[in-house]
């Protein structure tokens, strides 16, 4: 949380200074699972510059791995003749920037995470090896002087030659690069060849990340509404400083906008801008918006880049020949010499927080970027965390308010439908479907939201009771019937659907609750001239599918549309005008003190889709409990209402931001193995006896066994920041040595999002 900015002094930095004399030490970030450094004398023949951030190949156990150069130091605590020399130094250049450098020195500190696999996490994956730190070549052409002369349609028997010549003189200087011509059928290269032994055009090889093309076509902009243009005029006076900002804005309140004419400033200024955002996957309209309106190269990272493409991106962004890098969670350890300002557009949400390994939170490190960097930082949504709205309050965020909707779109109108005692159909109540009918006569797109995929979440044998669970979790299977598949979402193990009871034999299998796939043949039966598309992990699954679906919805051939949060998350769909929460009292009841802050944030989220151009939208919620009271103010009073009493209830509770939490946890093969493990970790706590820290546990994890593995663990909260640190440090190395750990994994999570 932006807690850390306060209380916590950062670890120490080892050096960062001048190199090295020829007698001195180097520190090096070795991956491993140790929290500790690794010292080794300069390799044999080294006549580089040696700076902080190189990457450094050394020898370690049986293997050379590569590290990452921390500083030097003219004492070690290894004497001098056990120690080995390093390999070779990998780069000229540090692959690790000094802002970056020091933002991850310190997150290794914060998170009680081994430094090497810190650094690691940082790069991408081919600087993880020993490759060097150069981008792919490919082939490149420009049309000769004598070339531009040539009239193409005088080449009549060969078509192909001219109408690559053609496309070539069109690109005058500039040329092409053979990604251009990729997709084109036929043999262009040899064309390409003819026309080169004619001498029309050169041929040169270039870096890739030199060709990222500019975009073409700008498309205009908006006027600003008062709001907007307070926004962007308080934002870019401060771009020579470090400030953080929250811009919370209503759903369809014209963030997007805002982002785009501070960035526009900061290019303007010949700097770059980092955006994060939560899953580019599910914003490809936003991808395009940067594209058609930023006239810079603009270099984007996602989850299905390969690993040269991800290498080219980065050296773009750190050439500074791309203006803006816009990605997802690690896009924040990008490069950027010129960075002038740091957006992270839903800063509430979820997938920030890495969930494996290294588990930092991408919006918190990019505040510490920020403060390196001495850059502002706009963190944007509609439903701010509980932890942004506090750092609000004191006073070390400044908040950007916009409360309406841009252009001409009206906030949509909520309804609660009551459906205790209704005779459902599936999960859609009456009333529900006789309003999906009147906005499907009134050409508006129906969106229903409903958080689980698949068919039903459980199969019940009628003559004997038995369920199918997962062998491997505590878990039941989810039915899914396009494939006749039972799987299960927590490990993916699967196998066919059973037309038997496998216990006793019986026929009778009952398909109980509702997933998306079961909702969306019901929608099907009631609608059956409708179109319906349906947007979950599964439909989506194929590469391109994703796109395809969200052009039927855009074209407005889709009619009513289904999914998860996969179809809630940023999407604007002007022609939705119903959005409908099929099951809202999930999140009403759940032992995560943080279900609430999440049911209000995904009920808006959805909301959000409906009424986003001129019609009015409408939202409606189902549930067994109109009366509950968290849902009367977040629908009466608004989020910041909500949010508010939600946060004296922190307080009164003392959960986050009210206090400080970790969580350690274990997992091991037998039942008894993470217990034993905790309960000593817990003893090994109790010694340091830091007031103001409770350990709370250790207890079986919710779901005690998952994907063939016992879990469990403890809780530590503090009331004060530092002394949860000054706990942590010792403790944890003293755990990597304690004899139980051997025989479990186990991992410290800093600020855990999730907790049960
Ligand atoms: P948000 O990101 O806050 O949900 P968007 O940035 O997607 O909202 O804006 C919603 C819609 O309003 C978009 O179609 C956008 O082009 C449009 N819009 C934004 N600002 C303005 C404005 N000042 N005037 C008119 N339309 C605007
Ligand atoms: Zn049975
Ligand atoms: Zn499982």
């Amino acid at each position: 949380m932006v807690s850390i900015l306060h209380g916590l002094r950062p670890l120490q930095l080892l050096a960062y200074a001048p190199m090295p004399t020829p007698d001195a030490y180097l520190r090096i970030a070795i991956p491993s699972p140790l929290r500790r450094v690794f010292d080794y004398l300069p390799p044999k023949l080294c006549s580089t510059r040696l700076e902080p951030g190189m990457r450094v190949k050394v020898p370690f156990g049986q293997r050379e791995v590569v590290g990452v150069l921390l500083g030097t130091a003219d004492q070690s605590d290894v004497p001098r003749n056990k120690l080995k020399h390093a390999i070779v130094i990998l780069d000229d250049l540090p692959v690790v920037p000094r802002d970056i450098f020091r933002t991850l020195n310190w997150a290794a500190g914060y998170y009680h995470h081994p430094i090497g696999e810190v650094f690691a996490t940082a790069l991408p994956a081919l600087l993880r090896t020993d490759a060097p730190a150069q981008g792919q070549q490919i082939d490149h052409w420009q049309v000769s002087p004598m070339g531009a002369t040539i009239d193409p349609t005088s080449l009549k028997r060969a078509p192909r030659q001219a109408a690559l010549l053609h496309r070539l003189q069109q690109a005058r200087a500039e040329g092409l690069g053979a990604h251009v011509f990729s997709n084109d059928e036929g043999d262009w290269r040899g064309a390409i060849n003819r026309l080169e032994e004619h001498g029309w055009v050169t041929h040169t090889r270039r870096d890739a990340w030199q060709v990222i093309p500019p975009p073409r076509e700008l498309e205009g902009e908006h006027t600003l509404n008062p709001e907007q243009a307070h926004a962007v005029t308080v934002v870019t006076r401060a771009l020579a400083e470090f400030q953080t900002f929250l811009l919370e804005g209503i759903t369809g309140s014209g963030k997007t906008e805002v982002y785009l004419r501070i960035i526009e400033s900061v290019l303007a200024q010949g700097r770059q801008a980092l955006v994060l955002v939560p899953e580019i996957g599910l914003t490809p309209q936003l991808v395009q918006r940067f594209n058609t309106r930023l006239n810079t190269p603009l270099v984007v990272l996602h989850s299905h880049l390969t690993d040269h493409e991800r290498l080219n991106a980065w050296l773009a962004a750190r050439e500074n020949k791309a203006g803006v890098v816009i990605g997802t969670r690690s896009a924040l350890f990008t490069p950027l010499p010129g960075l002038g300002v740091i957006i992270v557009d839903e800063e509430h949400d979820l997938s920030y927080k890495q969930q494996d390994g290294f588990r930092y939170h991408a919006r918190d490190l990019a505040i510490m970027r920020a403060r390196e960097c001495g850059v502002p930082i706009v963190l944007g949504s509609a439903t701010p965390s509980l932890e942004s709205l506090f750092n609000v309050q004191q006073g070390r965020s400044q908040v950007l308010h916009l409360s309406q909707r841009a252009g001409n779109a009206r906030p949509p109108q909520f309804r609660v439908l009551d459906i205790r005692g209704l005779k459902m159909s599936e999960n859609l109540s009456p009333p529900l479907i006789q309003t999906t009918r009147a906005h499907l006569a009134a050409n508006g797109q129906v969106l229903l939201f409903l958080n689980r995929r698949g068919y039903a979440p459980m199969l019940l044998c009628h003559g004997c009771g038995w369920v199918a669970t997962c062998p491997r979790c505590d878990a039941r299977m989810t039915l899914h019937r396009h494939d006749h598949r039972l799987r299960c979402h927590h490990c993916g193990s699967e196998r066919p659907l059973p037309n038997k009871c496998p216990e006793c034999k019986g026929e009778e299998l009952r398909q109980l609750g509702y997933g998306t796939e079961r909702i969306e043949e019901d929608l099907q039966q009631h609608f059956p001239d409708a179109t319906i598309v349906r947007i979950d992990r599964d439909s989506t699954r194929r590469k391109g599918s994703m796109q395809q679906l969200l052009d039927e919805i855009h074209s407005g051939r889709g009619q009513i549309l289904v999914g998860t949060q996969m179809l809630a998350k940023g999407h604007h769909f002007p022609q939705v005008t119903l959005a409908a929460i099929l099951d809202a009292d999930y999140g009403l009841y759940s032992a995560d003190f943080r279900a609430a802050e999440r049911m209000a944030q995904q009920v808006l989220q959805v909301a959000g889709r409906s009424g986003r151009a001129e019609r009015q939208g409408e939202v409606l919620i189902q549930t067994h409990h109109p009366e509950n009271p968290l849902l009367a103010t977040l629908l009466q009073r608004g989020y910041r209402a909500f949010a508010g009493e939600l946060l004296q209830e922190r307080q009164a509770t003392t959960w986050p931001p009210y206090s400080h939490l970790a969580l350690l946890r274990a997992e091991a093969t037998h039942a008894e193995q993470p217990m034993a493990f905790l309960q000593q970790a817990k003893q090994l706590a109790a010694r340091y006896q830091v007031p103001g820290v409770q350990l709370l546990g250790p207890l079986p994890a919710p779901m005690p066994k998952r994907a063939g593995r016992y879990r469990a663990q403890l809780l530590i909260q503090a009331s004060e920041r530092p002394a949860l640190h000054q706990l942590l440090k010792p403790w944890v190395l003293e755990l990597e040595n304690a004899k139980t750990s051997r025989q479990v994994r186990w991992t410290l999570d800093v600020d855990p999002m999730e907790l049960f």
